[in-house]
């Protein structure tokens, strides 16, 4: 290996994979090569196109099967379906909740819509998740066990759940997490957004806590232009979220009657018809971004002060984005290789700005979050999309 860090041989690196022939290559483009165009049709002309319509519920099913949780619920967005989750698991305003401090803003969104705090919780390279470890080690010090839960001794708050999140559909280690959280008697809600298709020792991720959601959002692995999906293995828990995402309604055939306070959240029929045809390509997609991974880990591997993330023996990941990781000493190098990489054509983005750096969440409680200010400085989503590894053995085949 020549032992010298030069941008140069990244981005030469990165274009070997990328397929030729393109002036620009977008991070993550959708996929539509399915039956999309037959399903929408077919909405359209039975007239149901909002929520209530044969996709929707097809959809689920579709959902329910794949990732083997008992209930989906198909709602609006991601950002809705853990606004309820954290509902129905009784996080009320004044409740801290655990999150990663390296996450989506969704995520924390979610606790504040709830009057709730979110806390911040480190990340590991090992995952690039909430680190279990560490967190129970942090909980010893700073929560107490009380009758009515788990409390923080600092802030004399209830810490109600946690919210792991499966970053670029890398899933978090599970198993220490469930330990912490009976031990510190909490709930868990796995922020599956990024990990359709993801699995933890076999297990789909989002079938091991009490409830999770996933995003169908135009750059997630599937897309239903906007949407999401609530997953829990819990039949009450499962009614409650389909009773509270349709205005709390009491089912009658005219009179208007709520019990409590609801919300407008389910998923249109027209966006779930979307959906059906992109479970169908599922597997396909979770294919090609695999052997994407491993030519992006192959060209990598024998360049100098970067690595190609890999998933940890315990995951079967979907790969939803690769990730490009600078070695600590060369992390000064990152805003030069967006700079570069961007400006010639190829897009590539930092990590998210960590949450307690931004101004709603800078007085939130947080542990040490040395793991997680590191890996903010050094990673670097490359291009991820499905097709590219066609698009590559397309210009093979005619070159
Ligand atoms: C995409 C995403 C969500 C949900 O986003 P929506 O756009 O509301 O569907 C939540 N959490 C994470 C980590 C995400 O990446």
């Amino acid at each position: 290996m020549n032992r010298e860090f030069s941008l140069d041989r990244i981005i030469k690196t990165l274009k070997m994979v990328l397929p030729g022939g393109q002036e620009y290559i977008a991070l993550h483009e959708p996929f539509f090569n399915g039956n999309e165009w037959t399903y929408v049709k077919k909405c359209l002309d039975s007239g149901w196109v909002s929520s209530s319509g044969e996709y929707v519920s097809l959809f689920e099913k579709q959902l329910e099967e794949y990732t083997g949780v008992k209930y989906a619920i198909a709602v609006v967005n991601g950002s809705a379906a853990l606004h309820i989750c954290l509902l129905i698991l009784g996080v009320s305003a004044g409740d801290e909740v655990l999150i990663p401090a390296m996450t989506f803003i969704a995520t924390a969104n979610a606790v504040s819509y709830c009057g709730a705090i979110p806390h911040f919780v480190d990340c590991e390279a090992r995952t690039l998740g909430l680190n279990p470890f560490k967190l129970e080690k942090y909980l010893d010090e700073i929560a107490q066990i009380r009758t009515e839960g788990c409390f923080n001794k600092i802030t004399g708050r209830r810490i109600k759940a946690v919210v792991p999140m499966h970053t670029f559909g890398q899933p978090v280690d599970m198993d220490p997490l469930l330990e912490v959280c009976q031990k510190y008697s909490l709930e868990i809600i796995e922020d599956a957004a990024e990990s359709l298709g993801s699995y933890y020792k076999g297990q789909h991720t989002g079938r091991l806590g009490q409830a999770a959601i996933l995003s169908f959002n135009g750059n997630k692995i599937i897309t239903t232009g906007g949407g999401g999906a609530i997953l829990t293995n819990n039949e009450s828990l499962a009614s409650l979220a389909r009773h509270i995402t349709t205005q709390a309604k009491l089912p009658h055939p005219w009179s208007f009657h709520h019990d409590m306070q609801g919300f407008n959240y389910r998923m249109p029929n027209i966006n779930a018809a979307l959906g059906c045809a992109q479970m169908e390509q599922l597997p396909g997609f979770i294919e090609q971004k695999r052997e994407l991974a491993r030519r992006y880990q192959e060209a990598f591997a024998e360049v100098f002060g970067v690595e190609i993330f890999q998933e940890d023996a315990f995951a079967h990941s979907n790969y939803w984005l690769n990730v490009l990781l600078l070695d600590e000493e060369y992390s000064v190098q990152r805003d030069k290789l967006l700079e570069l990489t961007n400006s010639q054509g190829i897009m590539t983005r930092p990590a998210w700005t960590l949450m307690p750096q931004l101004p709603m969440f800078q007085h939130c409680p947080h542990m040490d979050l040395r793991g997680a200010e590191s890996l903010e400085r050094r990673i670097i989503n490359v291009p991820s999309s499905v097709g590219m590894t066609r698009g590559r053995f397309f210009c093979q085949e005619n070159s």
